[in-house]
């Protein structure tokens, strides 16, 4: 299985997106909910097959704006958001795949949870909330060397049984895609510089 190329197009309009739509891309990450609301609708509705993930840090007031526009969920991080997730895919009847962020450099402003605390995590996500985590997704430190993190995110995912690893951005993807990426999130790298 090749990995998946995620196209990041927040802060960019619809008329960027859409020449990378007409291209054939369908796979794109956005990382502000009330952003992609503005956007995506329109262009889901004129690009079948598009598959829209949510890239940034979730809000337990947004979650069900999140569910009914994503198809994929990257930033599970604590367990008041998969409650709310959990909740809001059951009245829904929706489904978005899940991936639990893991802020693997312990930095204190970053989304993610814990390394030490991730297996535990996913197990009450399946356990308790009866969610199907997919994946681990990651954002190694801006000023390290990203290979650690990388490493770590695979060796969380193989303990916890997990097949899909989101890591890798414009700057390091090639890394990523050496440590087992299942998904790259590349944005300037398309789309320019923000
Ligand atoms: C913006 C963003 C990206 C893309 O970053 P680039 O350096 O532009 O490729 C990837 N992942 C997340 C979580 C982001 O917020």
């Amino acid at each position: 299985q090749p990995a998946a190329l995620v196209a990041v197009s927040k802060t960019f309009a619809a008329d960027d997106i859409r020449p990378v739509l007409q291209a054939g891309q369908r796979v794109f990450g956005e990382n502000r909910v009330q952003e992609a609301e503005a956007k995506w609708p329109g262009l889901k509705a004129e690009f079948p097959g598009v598959e829209l993930h949510l890239i940034g840090p979730l809000q337990s007031n947004k979650a069900a704006d999140a569910v009914a526009l994503f198809d994929v969920i990257q930033t599970v991080d604590r367990e008041k958001i998969a409650a709310e997730l959990a909740r809001e895919m059951k009245k829904q009847g929706r489904a978005p795949k899940l991936f639990v962020q893991v802020n693997t450099g312990l930095e204190p402003q970053k989304a993610g949870i814990d390394p030490r605390q991730a297996l535990a995590f996913i197990t009450r996500c399946r356990d308790v909330h009866g969610l199907a985590i997919e994946g681990l997704m990651a954002i190694p430190p801006a000023d390290e060397n990203p290979g650690p993190h990388f490493a770590l995110l695979a060796k969380l995912a193989k303990e916890a049984g997990l097949s899909s690893l989101s890591m890798g951005m414009s700057g390091d993807y090639e890394t990523a895609l050496a440590f087992g990426a299942s998904h790259v999130r590349v944005g300037s790298a398309i789309f320019g510089g923000r």
